[in-house]
C-alpha cells in the first residue's frame, strides 16, 4: 500500500528538539507523493501556547500547498499541574513547565485530567486537526498495574474529548513508565517487555471507544523503530493495531518528524510493513478528501 498521509510532523516550532523547517516539510511530502500532510507541533500546557503561534505565522507564510494543513498534538495534562502553572505557582526545578510539573509531587491515583488548549484558542490558531497523546504518567509510581490503568484512563479521556480527532501513538510511553523512568531516572531502563502485559480488556475497550466516538487511531512510525524491542512484543504492538481495525476503528498515519528531514526508506518500509500486516489504503481515514 502507498502511505498518502502524514499528519504527525514537527517543525523547528516545536518546543523539543525537532527542527525542520516548514518549507523543507511540504518539499519533502509533496516530493514522496502525499496527498495530505500536517504540522503538529506540541501543546503540552498553556505555558507553551507560543509556540503554536509562532509556527502558525510561519505555517501562513511558507505553506503554499492546499495538501499542507496545520494541526497540534495536544499531550494528556492533569488539571491540578495546568492550574499551578496558570497561576506561576511553581519553582523551575531544571524542568521547564512546558512539560508540566511531572516531578513534583504526584499523585497515587489518575487525577482529574485536561488539555493545555481550548476551543477558543484551536478557533484563533485556525488549527484544522488536533492528535491528542498521552506522554507520561499522571501519577507517581513504579507499581505496574497502576501505571497501565493510568495510561490507559488518559487515553480514553483523549478519545472522549470533543477536541481530539485522533488518538495519538497508543501506549507510546508505557515501555519508559514501566521501566520506571519517570520515578527513578537517570538509571531506569526501558522495559521492552511492556507491551506483552497490556491487559487485553483496555485495548477492546480502547478499540470500542475509538468507533463509538468515530475518533482515529494513529499508526505512528516511531512505534515501530525500536530494533531492540523484543520480536514477541512487536508482535503484541501489531496485533492491537489489527484486532481494532477488524473492530471498525480507521488510522492516521503519522511519521512523527523530528529531525531536520524525513527519511523516504523509512516511509518505503512502513508500506512494506503495513501491506503485510493486511492494511489497505481504506482502513486509513483521509480527513481532508
Ligand atoms: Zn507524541
Ligand atoms: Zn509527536
Amino acid at each position: 500500500m502507498k502511505i498518502r498521509q502524514n499528519l504527525h510532523i514537527h517543525s523547528s516550532h516545536s518546543c523539543d528538539s525537532a527542527c525542520a523547517t516548514i518549507k523543507d516539510i511540504q518539499r519533502e511530502m509533496l516530493d514522496y507523493g502525499m496527498t495530505e500532510f500536517g504540522l503538529s507541533d506540541h501543546v503540552h500546557s498553556a505555558f507553551n501556547l507560543c509556540d503554536i503561534a509562532s509556527s502558525r505565522n510561519d505555517f501562513d507564510v511558507y505553506a503554499t500547498s492546499p495538501c499542507f494543513h496545520f494541526g497540534i498534538e495536544a499531550t494528556c495534562m492533569a488539571k491540578w499541574e495546568c492550574d499551578a502553572i496558570a497561576a506561576g505557582n511553581y519553582k523551575r526545578q531544571g524542568d521547564d513547565p512546558v512539560y508540566g510539573l511531572r516531578y513534583a509531587e504526584l499523585p497515587m491515583e489518575t487525577p482529574e485530567l485536561m488539555l493545555g488548549i481550548t476551543e477558543a484558542e484551536i478557533q484563533k490558531y485556525h488549527i484544522e486537526y488536533v492528535i491528542g497523546g498521552t506522554h507520561w504518567p499522571s501519577i507517581g509510581t513504579d507499581d505496574p498495574e497502576k501505571l497501565y490503568e493510568d495510561n490507559f484512563q488518559q487515553m480514553l479521556f483523549l478519545i472522549r474529548h470533543p477536541l481530539v480527532d485522533i488518538l495519538a501513538h497508543p501506549w507510546y510511553d508505557i515501555e519508559h513508565s514501566i521501566g520506571g523512568m519517570h520515578v527513578h531516572r537517570p538509571g531506569a531502563q526501558r522495559d521492552r517487555e511492556a507491551f506483552l502485559h497490556i491487559p487485553d480488556r483496555m485495548n477492546e475497550q480502547l478499540g470500542a471507544e475509538l468507533v463509538k466516538f468515530g475518533k482515529c487511531a494513529e499508526i505512528n512510525i516511531s512505534m515501530f523503530q525500536d530494533n531492540r524491542r523484543p520480536e514477541e512484543a512487536r508482535r503484541k504492538y501489531w496485533r492491537i493495531l489489527e484486532d481494532w481495525r477488524d473492530a471498525g476503528v480507521r488510522f492516521t498515519f503519522g511519521n512523527d518528524l523530528h529531525a531536520a528531514h524525513s527519511c523516504k526508506e523509512c516511509l518505503a518500509l512502513m508500506e512494506q510493513l503495513l501491506e503485510a500486516h493486511g492494511f489497505r489504503e481504506e482502513h486509513f481515514k483521509m480527513l481532508f478528501e
